[in-house]
């Protein structure tokens, strides 16, 4: 139970720094190793940028960033929510960790990684 405490202050630590600071062109944030090797960009490309966007109710300039981050934020928090939960509520648990329900998951993943390097998005 105390990595939840412990993991739980790391991610508003985290949304802290996104909230004050703009990662946008601002180079104390992490650059994607992916993109830089391959200037293609990965799935998660943007997040950071979105993240701070969102923070600040920009949904639109976030959704710009990353839209599929947009997209699967009630997801998320429902993944966050079913963790949270998971001894109270063990079938919620078994359905959103079943094989088919995360491969559905991956497979969306891959064809936003496609996608956003073919249209550049
Ligand atoms: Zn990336």
């Amino acid at each position: 139970m105390k990595h939840k405490w412990l993991i739980g202050g790391g991610v508003v630590l985290m949304l802290g720094v996104y909230f004050l600071f703009n990662p946008a062109g601002n180079p104390l944030f992490p650059k994607c190793p992916f993109l830089l090797l391959t200037k293609f960009k990965c799935p998660g490309c943007g997040s950071q940028r979105a993240i701070h966007q969102l923070m600040h109710f920009n949904f639109l300039e976030a959704f710009h960033y990353n839209a599929l981050l947009v997209i699967l934020l009630p997801l998320m928090a429902w993944l966050f929510f079913v963790d949270l939960f998971r001894k109270k509520r063990p079938s919620w648990y078994r359905k959103t960790h079943h094989p088919q329900f995360i491969w559905v998951l991956f497979s969306v993943i891959l064809i936003w990684w496609f996608a956003r390097n073919v249209f550049s998005w």
